[in-house]
């Protein structure tokens, strides 16, 4: 079987790997359809993630079942699935209190083992979810859906709030979505017009374009007298951060949603003046991800169009490639592993 293995820092080659065996107790082996490329994989393949090389990345997965071992009848060979990408040790803290998207000795299929740029991938029957006849482009956008389903249950979106939600990539357009599916009205701004483009199809009602500096405002206004209830960060730049501290509205909920590397200061006296919820999100728990199958089934065409660009398994460097440039136009980048 072909597999993308990326063996250092930018480098990446197409192999020849024997397939797996049959798989074994409670595992499913699949044969990945299409792989969804994300930032997470950007700093990966940049060494950026202290992950070891060489490494098969792919977590945002649309797979067939090809063979299921004893016990893993929770689906059957021929069903697509979308891929929970979360090992946990069912140990820790966190896993013991129901939050094993952080479990202290996380693995995530495609960065700490490996994930779906190859033909056939064995994992754990818990980690996968039919989705029925949903298109596999669509499928692989479960994974970065589910981190919006996580970010609206841990920010305690009610139809009440006025969300804002900072960058219209694919996890802001995901936030959105989560959203608006809870009922609450949703704003979303990026300084790139064409990411603002999809908004409304994924459920903002209102945009705004512009840096930091220039959205303050028309966020504020947008708000009116409540406020920004829940203010949702997804771009991790630090000019970007602190603009999100300033307009969050007193005991409102602020979200850090980006994996980003920058330091950032910050005036601390506002999370106490303003009893500021500061809440972090990563990945997401087993219930949330089959919410998130059922929140993209019901928005499947709004999902489809996300997709801006696609790539065979042998382009897999340059899909990352072209993820890193961040072109303005780019929204979701695929690649398709089966030919
Ligand atoms: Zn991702
Ligand atoms: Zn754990």
């Amino acid at each position: 079987m072909r597999a993308a293995v990326t063996r250092g820092e930018n480098v990446m080659e197409l192999v020849e790997l024997a397939p797996p065996g049959e798989p074994g107790a409670g595992e499913v082996m699949l044969a990945p359809e299409v792989v969804g490329v994300c930032g997470s994989d950007v700093h990966l393949f940049h060494g950026r993630l202290g992950q070891v090389f060489p490494r098969i990345q792919g977590h945002e997965i649309s797979a067939v079942v090809q063979a299921v071992g004893p016990g893993a009848d929770r689906v059957r060979p021929g069903d697509r699935v979308a891929v929970w990408p979360v090992l946990a040790c069912g140990q820790c803290y966190a896993c013991r209190i129901g939050r094993e998207n952080v479990c202290a000795d996380i693995a995530i299929i495609g960065a700490h083992v490996d994930g779906a740029l190859q033909e056939r991938l064995s994992v754990p029957a818990s980690q996968v979810f039919a989705v029925g006849d949903m298109a596999p482009a669509v499928t692989a956008f479960v994974e970065p859906a589910s981190i919006g389903v996580r970010t609206v249950v841990r920010a305690r979106v009610t139809a009440e709030d006025r969300v804002v939600v900072l960058g219209a990539g694919p996890i802001g357009q995901a936030v959105c979505l989560a959203a608006r599916d809870r009922g609450a009205a949703v704003l979303l701004a990026d300084r790139v017009p064409e990411r603002l483009e999809h908004a409304r199809a994924m459920g903002a009602q209102e945009v705004v374009r512009g840096d930091a500096a220039a959205v303050a405002g028309p966020l504020r206004e947008w708000a009116g007298d409540d406020g920004v209830t829940v203010l949702i960060e997804t771009t991790g730049v630090p000019a970007v951060v602190r603009s999100a501290l300033e307009v969050t509205a007193p005991a409102g909920r602020l979200v850090l949603v980006a994996l980003s590397h920058e330091d950032v200061s910050l005036p601390l006296g506002d999370f106490p003046i303003k009893e500021l919820d500061v809440l972090g999100v990563s990945c997401c728990t087993a219930d949330e991800f089959a919410h998130a199958v059922d929140l993209v089934r019901r928005h499947a065409d709004a999902v489809a169009r996300l997709i801006t660009d696609e790539f065979t398994l042998e382009q897999a460097a340059d899909a990352l490639a072209h993820v890193a440039g961040a072109p303005p136009e780019l929204m979701k980048a695929i690649i398709r592993v089966a030919a």
